[in-house]
């Protein structure tokens, strides 16, 4: 126990070493600013820097870097030693508060979606004093937000911290109005459930498609998949629970709480799950979790896959989203407690997200939508590309009992017996559990489940949090104008369901009726990134975003644009890699193989009439067949890749990708696949699918 209290957290300046490193007066200032967003002064600043430079020295440190989240969707970072010549012939280590607070990354090769000209690439790193320092490889990392020179977001953080606050503002205004004056902050814990696949690091190198684009472009299924399901929570092999347990470590060093970890689905399939914490130190923590977890694979000879659907046939990988909302007292606001029809709190909160997720259903699709995400949504393993929220019979009950009942405002003071006494005690354990739900109420959280394993969930948690700050707003307003904001919540509630229930779906989302009875509900089906990415930039959702402070007009239409791009630009380096095998690598192999099987007929021949040629007759016609097949899907591939290439970027050109592009890559690789199952394995050119999830 006492090792693990020595290991856990022990690379990051973290609260208690601040405690024992920092003047008194100067840790409560501190914290002050951590706890209540204060701002910090240049003095208070540049003791914290020397504390914090002090105790990295001690640790072996000698660079320093912001560490940031651009538009990449990665972490970047840029290193500067903390060296200063004393003046004689020595240096000494220096760092002082301006360094901790403000940073100069030359900013011009980051996607900014023409915010920022690159002529004045300045970009500002600023500390974001709530997330910890820590040291990684070596080095000193001070979490960061990035912006341009004039002040525009350019990272994934900034609107994040911005809703954080939003959310608080409006949920702490709704909590005054009925009572609870006694809350100053509302806070956004979220805790990201992480999918992953591991592959040996040899085996998977000889693949070109993994390599350039993290997923398999070619490749027919293994005999065996996940039919069986017996690789589900199954015992984690050797080599895999040594991996494991190396990243725990490592994870645990940095003050990351890495809880559970098991085999998921598919073959090659894993999961780890943190315990939920607030949604910036989330972020951070679930981006470093995902570099370390390629980090480690590495040292275990493997890699690691965090694409969200590196092999057709099996389960794809995702990141489910659990968010919450709890007051500075530490009291989470979903939680129904042990009869929720009597807890007009929660059942207020519990509208107000179920009306944010309609209202802007649109947005929140928007915000998990990316080029391997596609192929996620909508298949049978994953929620569908269609949100709904799903509450639980118990629950709904609940909630039906407010709407249907027409009388209830005159009955109201009464508290909340009537007619819903049916209603057994509320456990968690009740809200059964739907695993095809989007966005699921987990007894007191909601799992938002459809972000893929790679996104930086910055996204869509800042718009969970916009959203519903936006519907609490609503709810201040009515609130303010009530006589009795406690009889108006239940108005409240019962008008939100007479509005919103369409959004409420506790049935199978897999199934083809849902897709039928969504749409005559109105709910939006968007099915691909180019059609799901315009609704982040309708002029209601920039109203939003606007009137809460989140992003301005400029900033929204930059990151669609650099959205539509990255989208544009992964499927483009797929094509181009999947022209490069199929051309320099199936095709040539193929051509062996038939030239073996035509020296075999010549040699067939020459002994005489009675040996028979026609098996290897009719693999030549076949396979030659195929060859010509490839030669042509692979040409239109090009010329439609080409065709792209000249359009200007932008929807246009994404929607063609999608549209075209894809279809293309769809015809090269099932003529691919049919050659992979008649050529032997020694002349295929690439480990096969077997020999990829089946390499540890
Ligand atoms: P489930 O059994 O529903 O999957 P778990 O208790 O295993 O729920 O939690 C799954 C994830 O949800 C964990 O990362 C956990 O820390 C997180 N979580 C639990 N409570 C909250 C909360 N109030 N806010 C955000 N995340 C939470
Ligand atoms: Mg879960």
């Amino acid at each position: 126990m006492d090792q693990m209290n020595e290991l856990f957290g022990s690379a990051v300046f973290e609260d208690s070493v601040q405690k024992v490193r920092l003047p008194d007066g100067i840790y409560k200032q501190l914290r002050k600013t951590k706890e209540e967003g204060t701002p910090l002064t240049r003095e208070v600043a540049d003791v914290v820097a020397n504390a914090m430079k002090d105790w990295a020295v001690e640790n072996g440190v000698t660079h320093f870097t912001h560490w940031f989240q651009p538009m990449t969707g990665v972490t970047a970072e840029k290193h500067d030693s903390f060296i200063q010549p004393d003046g004689i012939d020595s240096v000494i280590m220096e760092f002082s508060g301006k360094e901790l607070i403000k940073g100069e990354p030359d900013a011009s090769s980051f996607p900014s979606g023409g915010l920022r000209s690159t002529f004045e690439a300045r970009g500002y790193t600023a500390w974001d004093p709530t997330s910890n320092a820590f040291i990684k490889d070596g080095i000193l990392c001070i979490p960061t937000v990035f912006c341009s020179y004039t002040g525009e977001a350019l990272d994934k953080k900034t609107p994040l911290m911005r809703s954080m606050e939003a959310l608080s503002n409006s949920a702490v205004r709704v909590l005054h109005l009925i009572g609870e004056t006694d809350v100053n902050r509302v806070i956004t814990t979220v805790g990201p459930e992480q999918e992953y696949f591991l592959i040996d690091r040899k085996v998977a190198l000889k693949r070109k498609d993994i390599t350039y684009t993290g997923r398999t472009l070619f490749g027919t299924p293994a005999p065996k998949g996940q039919e069986l399901d017996d690789h589900y929570f199954g015992v984690v092999k050797r080599r895999v629970s040594e991996y494991m347990k190396d990243l725990d470590e490592e994870l645990w060093k940095l003050g990351i709480l890495a809880k559970t970890k098991h085999n998921e689905v598919a073959p090659a399939q894993h999961e780890l799950a943190p315990i939920f914490t607030q949604a910036n130190i989330a972020t951070d923590h679930n981006q470093l979790t995902m570099e370390i977890m390629k980090k480690v694979a590495e040292r275990h000879g493997m890699k690691c896959l965090l694409y969200e659907k590196p092999f057709e046939g099996i389960n794809g990988s995702g990141k489910h989203n659990n968010w919450s909302i709890s007051t500075d007292k530490g009291e989470n606001l979903l939680k129904p407690g042990k009869t929720p029809h009597d807890n007009p709190r929660f059942l207020l909160f519990l509208s107000a997200v179920i009306a944010a997720v309609d209202e802007y259903q649109d947005l929140l699709r928007s915000s998990v939508a990316t080029a391997g995400n596609d192929h996620r949504l909508g298949a049978n393993e994953a929620p569908p590309a269609i949100i709904s929220v799903f509450i639980g019979d118990d629950l709904k009950e609940v909630l039906d009992s407010i709407e249907e009942d027409s009388d209830f405002e005159n009955r109201c003071n009464e508290v909340m017996n009537s007619g819903i006494d049916a209603v057994p005690d509320f456990a968690k354990d009740t809200t059964d559990r739907n695993r095809t739900s989007p966005f699921a109420f987990t007894g007191n959280k909601f799992e938002f489940r459809m972000p893929g394993s790679a996104l930086s969930i910055s996204g869509p948690n800042f718009i969970i949090n916009t959203a519903v700050a936006e519907i609490l707003d609503q709810f201040a307003v009515r609130l303010e104008k009530s006589s009795n904001p406690k009889c108006e919540i239940y108005n409240i509630v019962r008008d939100t369901m007479k509005e919103h229930k369409r959004i409420i779906f506790n049935g199978n989302n897999y199934s083809d009726e849902w897709v039928a009875e969504a749409e005559r509900r109105g709910l939006c089906n968007l099915k691909s990134t180019p059609e799901a990415l315009p609704a982040f930039v309708t002029e209601k959702s920039i109203d939003l975003f606007v009137k809460h402070g989140i992003l301005t007009r400029d900033e929204m239409l930059s990151r669609y644009e650099i959205n539509l791009e990255n989208y544009s630009k992964a499927i483009n380096i797929e094509a181009k890699t999947m022209l490069e095998m199929a051309r320099r690598d199936i095709s040539p192999a193929v051509a062996k193989y038939v030239k073996e099987l035509s020296d075999t007929v010549v040699s067939k021949r020459q002994m005489g009439g009675s040996v028979s040629c026609v098996f290897e007759e009719k693999m030549i016609r076949l396979l030659s067949e195929l060859e010509l097949r490839l030669f042509e899907t692979v040409e239109a591939l090009d010329s439609s890749v080409q065709e792209a290439l000249a359009m200007e970027e932008g929807l246009e050109q994404a929607v063609f990708y999608n549209e075209k592009v894809l279809k293309d890559m769809a015809e090269v690789r099932e003529v691919a696949d049919q050659m992979e199952i008649y050529t032997p394995e020694e002349y295929w050119p690439f480990p096969t699918y077997g020999d990829l999830l089946f390499s540890i």
